[in-house]
């Protein structure tokens, strides 16, 4: 699987994938690392050298030299490899802060903040003749996100998402899967979901689930058995956010906790 682009898309010609052998319900086919290059950069920028599994981190090190890395959240499928892979490479994170940029060759990037499934998951917005944008796990090439509650937060991630809205019809350089043509169109795709998947929550809590468990089960009852944990992260983001919104219908979120 190491290095493979063949069921990507089109990519831009400043990117490649590498992506790492860490299938999984929730990796889909694995950890996409992107390795940016520029003309007249000094070097690639590696995006999430992914997990610890040394075959990747020597595969995506074989793009040296790396002038640093970008980090889209602390999950260790996307950042657990930056000890080992700063010791190949001798490259450290050099994110610049929200809404700040960096240059690289003739590509100019920006730190896009965009919490939601982590408190800290930022997506980096590539300006260049092909723009694109990468974001992390906060959309992903293909299925929906986890919002994993109490870091993450549903409302910090309604609001991420209305800000990749706004990013327009561009790719998307997601963190697991393949590529997305429009980053404007993915990201209404996955307001459109999580405004139903509450709207779902809102009426499993009227026909008498009292608890985060009994929620999953009826809203998720379709959705595999091994995602049902991160489905019930997100049922607690989903009844915390509800609790803040409209808080008559249902319990504070400190007694659900507890369910
Ligand atoms: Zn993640």
């Amino acid at each position: 699987m190491t290095g493979d682009i063949g069921s990507v898309g089109n990519l831009p010609r400043w990117v490649s994938l590498v992506r790492a052998p860490n299938p999984g319900p929730m990796t889909l086919d694995g950890t996409n690392t992107w390795v940016i290059s520029a003309d007249g950069a000094d070097g690639v920028l590696v995006v999430d050298p992914g997990p610890r599994i040394d075959e990747h981190l020597e595969a995506v090190a074989r793009h040296a030299p790396v002038r640093g890395v970008l980090l889209t959240h602390h999950h260790p499928d996307h950042a657990e490899g930056i000890e080992r892979f700063t010791e190949l490479t001798g490259a450290t994170v050099i994110n610049p802060a929200p809404g700040g940029s960096l240059r690289h060759g003739d590509l100019e990037i920006t730190t896009l903040a965009t919490p939601g499934h982590t408190a800290d998951s930022v997506s980096f917005h590539v300006d260049a003749d092909a723009p694109a944008v990468f974001t992390g796990d906060t959309v992903l090439g293909m299925g929906s996100t986890a919002v994993l509650w109490p870091d993450g937060n549903l409302g910090d991630y309604l609001d991420s998402l209305e800000l990749l809205e706004r990013q327009g019809p561009i790719p998307v350089l997601p963190g697991h899967g393949p590529i997305r043509d429009d980053c404007a169109a993915a990201a209404a795709e996955y307001l459109a979901h999580r405004r139903q998947r509450l709207d779902q929550v809102r009426a499993a809590l009227r026909d008498g689930a009292s608890s985060a468990a009994d929620v999953v089960s009826v809203v998720y009852a379709e959705v595999d058995r091994s995602l049902w944990p991160a489905a019930e992260s997100t049922v607690r983001a989903q009844l915390a956010y509800l609790s803040s919104r409209d808080g008559e219908h249902i319990r504070p979120a400190d007694g659900w906790a507890e369910s």
